[in-house]
């Protein structure tokens, strides 16, 4: 049996990485998952890896990239921190899945309900997390519009820092990273930010205005690894 791996073929664009997620999250929420056989897939990668895209979202347990996504061994790449914010390590991570393993597509995955986010709503402070929540800041500043209750208790504002959080992370890989950022503007990569929501399952994708279509014959032998 012909597996979704193999049928994956290694030279997609941005935008059909893209459109593999969302095919992926349809089947997810409408119970259609690819019947895959993991064992076959183990064989089937053992050699080698091309993930086409890589996924940044947070640690909650119900989150999981490669469920929501319904993908299988060696389609993605998973990083996963609390409330999805970047690093030294995180940028180090995406520069590797791009620029080396050929990954065409970042998405940075915020979601609902998130408990990062709630912390960093309510400015709370302990040890190292302290520092990290301090990273979810300026999505709370970009928050203008609830004026009352700009705390956990508030759902709509919670989620809405969490949408805005994905977004700001977007720019501050674009910003911080010349590697990511010339191969997005080259329309080699792609990069867009998405929300899922933790009550359906449903994956809301936000702005794709950095997803650059370039003429095939232009975009070849980007995979080096
Ligand atoms: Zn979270």
């Amino acid at each position: 049996m012909r597996t979704q791996y193999q049928s994956i073929p290694q030279d997609i664009t941005p935008e059909e990485a893209l459109q593999l997620l969302k095919k992926g999250n349809f089947r997810f929420i409408n119970n259609l998952k690819i019947n895959r056989d993991l064992l076959e897939q183990v064989n089937e990668t053992k050699d080698g890896q091309w993930p086409f895209a890589a996924i940044l979202s947070c640690m909650d347990s119900r989150t999981s990239a490669e469920l929501i996504f319904d993908q299988g061994l060696g389609d993605i790449f998973s990083i996963r921190i609390a409330g999805n914010v970047i690093s030294e390590n995180v940028l180090g991570s995406l520069e590797y899945a791009t620029a080396v393993a050929g990954s065409r597509l970042i998405l940075v995955l915020g979601h609902t309900n998130c408990g990062a986010i709630k912390g960093a709503c309510d400015h709370v402070e302990m040890g190292h997390l302290t520092g990290l929540l301090d990273k979810i800041q300026p999505a709370i500043h970009a928050e203008t519009t609830v004026t009352k209750d700009r705390t956990s208790n508030n759902k709509t504002f919670v989620d809405e820092v969490a949408r805005l959080n994905a977004m700001h992370t977007v720019e501050q890989i674009l910003s911080q990273s010349p590697i990511i950022n010339d191969l997005v503007k080259k329309g080699k990569v792609g990069i867009v930010a998405a929300l899922y929501d933790t009550t359906n399952g449903k994956v809301n994708f936000y702005d794709t205005k950095h997803i650059i279509s370039v003429p095939v014959a232009e975009d070849n032998h980007l995979r080096v690894a």
